[in-house]
């Protein structure tokens, strides 16, 4: 199927495709850099609208305000909108670190990412474990460095910190002159131009450029800093390495821009650097072989469920990521887990800020499906071969909590209910021996949402005890008998997952190495892929 050759309309519209994720430590400025963007790409047209919403959110943490979010973040989930000819897809990672498994699966969805790191504060816990993720796939990224007009740390300084933590070359694009209050824009080193920074938020066009570095009207502009920014520029013209695509493409390099989101300034770089550098839709590992996106065939996979509004219903919107063909309403396709056909109707396309409904969408765009519980995070839909997306991860949980009943005779609603949520992925499930239950989270809030939800949705009233362990693992076996010595040794230590695989739950990270080391060839695995 993939020799035969491309729908050249259909590979017009792929190439023309970025999908993205910003990704950031909190209060880096994602939200203020996600509202810019929108603004250059003339989704919205005043600035706030986005961090309206934000602050909406950061107030939250009861259940109640969560519900009342839930609303508004399905359709700012994705948000689609054109620049220069292109489609873009900025696809939103939630903040909230509580929430982070669900950043996880976003980013296996998203061909790029743009990594913002505050000037002021370096590498920071999130980016650490974000960047991670991306690595897995080799994720591009595009990094912006920003908050340049305080008074923040060395951009060499920050650099090495880039490159000896997070272990990316950094290949400097723009270079910043001066911080703080005396920031006065940033040398781009490709074009040998200035950009001169002028403060404030509203959205301007084309800030002032200013060509060839040794133009005597800088020495004029900026008298204090051009020497600065020269002498930079000879030591990096020596020192860092170009920007090479192939490097950026194959995850290895990232391009840097510093700027200021909330002045407005950076922002078109980052939306050139997307176009010119960020790939289009990749071909992907389908289990028996890659799919390449401008095939005509449909396909692709969901990598996040999300309740929908009206609890009653039991509606959940799957995020579906197009990977090859184009979708149009009404089409018919293969569960592949699931085996049979199912319609696709009324799926939600997004632009920008709004639902709407749409009936196209090409592989690197998402759709919404909605479904009463057959789609499950890591699905495969068709048109009819039997393929498997990989790559959607299941991160062991840091917190552990046992599941119990004040009404014991509600223990169905219980297990139904915390397999449902489990499927959604809203919180980790493991069922023990005897059949307890066992929640493992990434974050606090997730407990307070899942006991919540079976309250509302299932009527069960469950409280969460606190449980003495300390991570989990999945487990593999090179053979039947080793698994049954195991399972024999230690039947108090294990448990399943919501798809029936076996963990091994340790009371401490000592505990977990005596065993590991015990059982030399077991494999014990802090991550596993959904599917
Ligand atoms: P997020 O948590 O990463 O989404 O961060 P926000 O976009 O909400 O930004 C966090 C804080 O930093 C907010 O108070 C922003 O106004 C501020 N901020 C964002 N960008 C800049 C910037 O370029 N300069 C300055 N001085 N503050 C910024």
């Amino acid at each position: 199927m993939a020799d035969t050759p491309f729908p050249p309309e259909l590979l017009r519209d792929v190439q023309k495709r970025r999908t993205f994720a910003i990704i950031s430590h909190p209060d880096a400025g994602k939200t203020t850099l996600t509202e810019k963007l929108l603004l250059f790409g003339g989704a919205i047209q005043l600035a706030g609208t986005v961090k309206a919403r934000k602050s909406a959110r950061h107030a939250t943490s009861d259940w109640m305000e969560v519900e009342k979010q839930r609303g508004i973040s399905v359709t700012s989930s994705v948000m689609q909108f054109e620049y220069q000819g292109n489609t873009i897809n900025l696809l939103d990672t939630p903040g909230h670190e509580d929430f982070s498994e669900d950043t996880y699966r976003v980013l296996t969805a998203v061909d790029a990412a743009v990594m913002v790191i505050d000037a002021a504060k370096g590498v920071e816990a999130q980016t650490i474990k974000l960047l991670d993720v991306c690595r897995l796939r080799n994720t591009p990224i595009i990094t912006f460095v920003n908050k340049m007009d305080r008074e923040v740390r060395e951009p060499f300084e920050l650099l090495s910190e880039i490159e000896e933590v997070l272990k990316i070359q950094c290949a400097p694009v723009s270079w910043p002159i001066g911080m703080g209050k005396a920031f006065r824009g940033v040398y781009h080193l490709l074009n040998d131009a200035v950009l001169r920074f002028t403060s404030g938020e509203e959205k301007r066009s084309d800030a002032e450029v200013i060509k060839d570095i040794n133009n005597p009207l800088l020495d004029e502009l900026f008298p204090m800093e051009i020497k600065q920014v020269r002498d930079d520029v000879e030591l990096l013209n020596d020192a860092s390495p170009p920007f090479e695509l192939d490097e950026f493409l194959a995850g290895r390099q990232s391009p840097v821009f510093f700027g200021s989101g909330i002045n407005n300034f950076g922002v078109q770089e980052i939306l050139q650097a997307l176009i010119d550098w960020a790939p289009p839709p990749q071909p992907r590992d389908a289990g028996k072989r890659l799919v390449e996106p401008a095939e005509a065939p449909f396909s692709g996979f969901v990598f996040k469920i999300q309740a929908n509004m009206d609890p009653k219903h039991r509606d959940r919107i799957a995020f579906f990521r197009i990977c090859s063909g184009r979708y149009s309403s009404g089409m018919k396709v293969k569960h592949v887990r699931a085996g049979r056909d199912m319609k696709l109707a009324n799926a939600l396309t997004f632009m920008a800020n709004e639902r709407v409904l749409k009936d196209d969408g090409v592989a690197g765009d998402i759709i919404g499906i909605h479904n009463h519980g057959q789609l499950q995070i890591g699905d495969t839909l068709t048109e009819g071969e039997i393929l498997g997306f990989k790559g959607i991860p299941y991160f062991s949980p840091e917190m552990f909590r046992a599941a119990r009943l004040r009404d014991p005779l509600k223990s169905k609603q219980l297990q139904k209910g915390l397999q449902e949520l489990g499927e959604e992925g809203a919180i980790q499930v493991f069922e023990q021996e005897g059949g307890q239950m066992l929640l493992g989270a990434v974050g606090q809030l997730q407990f307070e949402v899942v006991a919540q939800r079976l309250k509302d949705e299932y009527k069960v009233d469950a409280i969460f005890e606190s449980a003495d362990i300390h991570t989990a693992r999945w487990l593999t076996f090179p053979d039947d008998l080793t698994r049954r010595n195991f399972e024999y040794e230690q039947a108090l230590r294990l448990g399943k997952d919501v798809d029936g695989n076996m963990v091994y739950l340790a009371t401490s990270r000592y505990n977990l190495a005596v065993t590991m080391e015990k059982w030399p060839k077991v494999g014990f695995h802090a991550t596993r892929e959904h599917g």
